[in-house]
């Protein structure tokens, strides 16, 4: 029996962990769950579930948690500072990591340095702290598994391949809603259109992220950091299928993958019952049905962030810091229909730009670079302003 805590129950990837574990009943037991402020899901995942802990991010929502579940004997908390805390309980063995953004860094911090095998949803986490967290994971001692589909799949290529080096990664990307608009088109796109993901049913701002190539750009650094390769032995592949979830080359010249259908409880469930498998009833594919698949180049011109991402993580330092944090502002922004959608790599590049470098940065740096992106990025939004509003009134 494996127990485990959930960051980010209430979210996408937690909700489908959820439902992992209730079709493995002996396997796992819900430990502990938390939500940033989806109050209503959390509650009725407690009733069901009955875990030790359940944290709210949001403290203000805390009372009203502990009036809900004050029949059961669950320890209810609230605040970021519980959820780092509650990672932490010996009896936790895996902590799923599902959190959006930059919240998920400190709670996964500290569940390395409490020894967690950590099940990494929350890829922003690498993204900001790749070196920090690398470094802690190896002092710790703590496994990181991939949730995320594609480095699922690159783990799923790597097993039973522990002697042999990697050549490339060759990293597939659906290419988004927006795969063949042209630049023009792009910057008329709305939120709605942004948010129908042709293949995936995923949050609202990784959904943003995939259309805008964020995401992508994300997982090249995120891949770098897990499986300690160069940014030039990752080839970006668009694959709208999403079928083949990505690949690993070797130096003889073989090429593996793991295929399947666009499902994530495939990806976690293998996080969670790894080295085995698990008998799943998810769905099969059928290659004679899907006839062909095909494979594209990235095109860096119209999806800019994708740019971004490399020439963060070529400059290093606290520069991918400054990425998340003003796509995280950028990202909100569109959704909320402040920005259009080109602008948003305008409103990151500006960030970079301005963000003063430091070269090895401690915990601190970033918690400071965060914060300063975020300022420069919110007054960006509103300098862009009137060159938005033209924009919306062509859409
Ligand atoms: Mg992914």
């Amino acid at each position: 029996m494996k127990r485990i805590a959930i960051l980010g129950s209430t979210g996408s990837i937690g909700t489908q962990t959820l439902d992992v574990v209730r079709a493995n009943p002996d396997r796992f037991e819900v430990y502990a769950i938390s939500a940033h402020h989806s109050i209503d899901k959390l509650i009725a995942q407690a009733r069901e579930f009955h875990p030790e802990v359940v944290c709210i991010a949001d403290e203000s929502l805390l009372p009203q948690l502990r009036d809900a579940l004050h029949d059961l004997p669950i320890k209810v908390w609230g605040g970021a500072q519980s959820i780092a805390e509650m990672v932490t309980f010996p009896s936790i063995d895996i902590v799923v990591a599902a959190m959006v953004g930059y919240a998920g860094l400190q709670p996964t911090i500290e569940a390395i340095k409490a020894g967690k095998t950590i099940a990494l949803a929350n890829k922003e986490t690498l993204v900001v702290a790749g070196e920090l967290i690398t470094r802690l994971a190896i002092e710790h001692h703590c496994p990181i598994l991939p949730v995320d589909s594609e480095h699922s799949a690159i783990f799923q290529s790597l097993v039973g391949e522990e002697q042999n080096e990697i050549e490339k990664i060759i990293l597939t990307a659906s290419g988004g809603p927006f795969l063949h608009l042209s630049k023009e088109d792009l910057e008329k796109v709305t939120p709605v259109q942004a948010l129908c993901h042709p293949n995936w049913e995923m949050g609202a701002k990784i959904t943003i992220d995939s259309a805008s190539m964020m995401n992508k750009g994300f997982e090249v650094i995120e891949a770098k950091w897990l499986f300690g390769v160069n940014i030039d032995q990752i080839e970006v592949v668009v694959h709208p299928q999403s079928i083949v979830h990505s690949a690993v080359q070797y130096r003889d010249g073989a090429v593996k993958a793991q295929l399947g259908a666009p499902d994530m409880r495939l990806p976690i469930q293998y996080a969670l019952t790894y080295p085995e498998r698990a008998i799943s009833s998810f769905p099969r594919i059928s290659l004679t049905e899907l006839g062909q698949l095909t494979f594209l180049k990235p095109d860096l011109e119209r999806f800019p962030n994708l740019r971004l991402a490399y020439k963060a993580i070529e400059r290093g330092g606290n520069i991918p810091c400054a990425l998340n944090a003003a796509n995280e502002v950028a990202n909100l922004a569109f959704r909320e229909g402040k920005i259009g959608f080109m602008q948003m790599p305008e409103i990151i590049a500006n960030t970079m730009d301005k963000v003063s470098f430091i070269a090895n940065p401690t915990y601190d740096d970033l918690v400071s670079t965060d914060s300063l992106a975020r300022t420069l990025s919110e007054a960006s939004l509103t300098h862009n302003s009137k060159f938005i509003i033209q924009n919306y009134f062509h859409v």
